[in-house]
Parts: C-alpha cells; structure tokens; sequence
C-alpha cells in the first residue's frame, strides 16, 4: 500500500493586504497540467490541459514567492498592464533526470507536471521559466477563465481521519495524507500506517516544504566533487562557509563559538569508514543469496543488515553525544553528501541522521519562515 502527502496551504485574507487578490482572482484555483521532455542539453514544455478545482489553498497576501527555492517558477501577468500577480518556485522530477547518465547521452524523457495557480477573474498571462536563465520562457500561454476548455474537478468523497486536531485553517499549515489502495475495511490499517508514516515524514518534509538540504555526508566525497568551488549552495541549511562574517545563520551562533566549529570528526569517520565497509560485504552476501534462491536466507541477512545499522546509529549518537559541542549552533564540517567543503549547523538534526528527532535551531527557523509564507498572522483576521 501506498502512501500518498498532499500539503494543502490555507489562508485567510485581510483587508489591508489582499487587493490584488480581489481584484485578479477568486477563490478557486486554476490548475494546468502540462509535459517537460528533454535531455541534459535540451528542455521544452507543452500545454495539457486547465481545471477549475476548489478553493484556493495558497497566500493570498504576499502573492510573490520572496524565496529562492526551485529551478522552475511559474509566474502569473496581467496581459495589458504586464504587472506580476502570482509566482511561485519548484522543482521537479525532471530536473532530477537531467543529472542522470542516460540524460548525459542525450536520451529525452517526458515528465508530466501540474501548477497551481489562484483562479482568475480575467484573463491572465501564464509563463512557466527556469530561474537564472536569461533565455525565453519555456513556456507563455494565455488563459481566459471564460475557456469552455477549462474543465471543472468535483472533489471525490473522502473519509477524512484527523490525526491532530485540526487549528482554523487560515492560521495553520494542514498537511494531508492520501491512502492510496486502502478500501473501507481497511481503515483500521490505514490509521496505524498514518501513525507510523507522520513520524517518518518530518525528514522529506524538511526537502520539499522548506527548501533544506541533506546534513549527512559520505566521508569520501569533497564539495569539489559535487560542485563548482566558490559557489554557495542555496539551501538554507548547509555552507560553503566562504566568508563566517556572512554566514547566513550567523545570528544564531554565539560569540564564543568558532568558525568553522571543531567537532570529533575523525572519530565519527572512522566509525562511519568501518560500517560502510561492513554493510557493503552485508550488500553482496544479500545479493548472492537472492540470485541463488535462497530467500529465506537473504531475509535472514537483511534483518541483520537493518540490526547492524540501527546498532551503527546508536553509536554515532553516543559519540555525538559526548562532543564538547553537542546542542550548539556552529558550522560543522560534513553536510549535504561533502565530507569536505560544506558545513552544516549543528551536529546533529532530523537533516542529518535517521530517527524521531527535532530539527536543528536554522532547520526550524527555516521551516517556520516557509510556514509564515503561507499563514496569515492571526491579527489580520
Ligand atoms: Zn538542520
């Protein structure tokens, strides 16, 4: 069974701030499908099909995304003024397939992809860009909300199970998950699954929702390797640290502290060094048993593999945990798959090793900063 996360983003609207939004747009949202093909050189899209779903779940204040966050953003004009009313930046699976080997041969791939943008009440220019490129927008298409071609979406009836009791929509981030392949007899399952899967979450959630970066790094692997030297990753939890002065969670790290932040590195790689090479031998016996046919055995293996890695973890936080630093804000270096070159915040975080466990102070500033894009405060009710 499948799991399926759906963020839906509500807001209120207040009186002050929400002119544009009454003027350009009602509350329902316009969504467009459309298809991204190309290879590592080449990227085209082409319009689908428009739907008019239900309300509009996203801000309705602060209708520009103030973020740096995707490789793609979709904007929203006026044709006769040319003024901006919407954006809003993502990614996408296909900016992920450029980066693979059958891309770098020049294979093109076709990905369907959907925007949601507020439902117009005239008609509106959409374009969808790659930021930083200087060239022509991949796509411009007008769209008059009069089109008999915008076909309407009734939502199909649901059984809703609330697993935190839900706050008034305007003023919260409500998150929803959609069981996918669950019947009505199962909802028993589906609720233990829910309770399993809201814990589990919080880590992707931390990519998708806020922009933040793997912590975790692979003690073979240097920034170089990953990235042009010189340049600062965007994600706002990880550095290149190339200037401390400007570090941008310098604010949350205290006087005393120094940058870059010692930490028992060597330790932790030697550990880490030791377990890799064990769970690779592990890799290959699982492998050979399978191909041999004896599943039971392979099962057997696999059980032990997830043991030893669960033992592996217990360790690594034990020595953390004994680290002068522990629970302090600095800039730590290993982060984002680097073991050289990038720093992360603090030595541990949900970004940077499996388990339940809190964000770091910057991961959490990060993700209420994203929160506030979409809540309206609670005064301008
Ligand atoms: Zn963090």
């Amino acid at each position: 069974m499948r799991i399926l996360i759906l963020i839906l983003l509500f807001s209120a609207s207040s009186i002050s701030g929400a002119s544009t939004f009454e003027t350009n747009f009602e509350d329902a949202t316009l969504r467009i499908d459309y298809y991204r093909s190309g290879d590592k050189e080449t990227e085209s899209v082409t319009f689908d099909r428009a739907f008019r779903q239900g309300p509009w779940a996203g801000p309705r204040q602060e209708l520009l995304d103030p973020f740096p966050y995707g490789r793609s953003i979709v904007r929203v004009f006026d044709p006769d003024s040319g003024k901006e009313l919407f954006s809003k930046g993502f990614d996408s699976y296909f900016g992920e397939y450029k980066t693979t080997t059958p891309a770098h041969q020049g294979h093109s791939r076709t990905y369907q992809e959907s925007v949601l943008v507020p439902f117009p009440k005239h008609a509106i220019r959409v374009t969808i860009e790659l930021r930083d490129s200087k060239t022509a927008p991949l796509a411009r298409w007008t769209i008059d909300p009069e089109d008999i071609g915008i076909a309407s979406e009734e939502p199909t009836p649901a059984i809703v199970v609330n697993h935190h009791v839900p706050a008034p929509p305007q003023n919260c981030l409500d998150i929803a998950f959609l069981g996918e392949g669950y019947t009505s007899h199962n909802i028993g399952v589906f609720k233990e699954d829910l309770e399993r899967f809201a814990d589990l979450v919080l880590h992707e959630f931390g990519h998708s929702f806020a922009g933040l970066a793997d912590e975790y790094y692979t003690s073979s692997v240097a920034y170089e390797d990953l990235l042009p030297p010189d340049s600062e990753p965007i994600a706002p939890n990880v550095t290149a640290l190339l200037d401390s002065v400007k570090l941008k969670w310098r604010d949350l790290v205290d006087d005393t502290t120094p940058l870059p932040t010692p930490w028992l590195k060597k330790e932790y790689d030697l550990l880490d060094r030791a377990y890799q090479a064990e769970r690779e031998k592990q890799n290959l016996a699982i492998a050979e048993a399978s191909r041999g046919g004896h599943d039971a055995e392979a099962a057997q293996m696999e059980a032990d593999a997830e043991r030893l890695a669960a033992d592996h973890g217990k360790r690594m936080k034990a020595l953390l945990a004994t680290d002068p630093m522990a629970g302090k804000v600095g800039a730590f270096e290993g982060a984002g798959y680097a073991a050289n070159g990038l720093y992360r915040p603090t030595l541990d975080c949900l970004m940077f090793s499996r388990g339940i466990q809190p964000f770091c102070p910057v991961c959490r500033r990060a993700v209420a900063e994203m929160i506030q894009r979409y809540v309206d405060p609670p005064a301008a009710q």
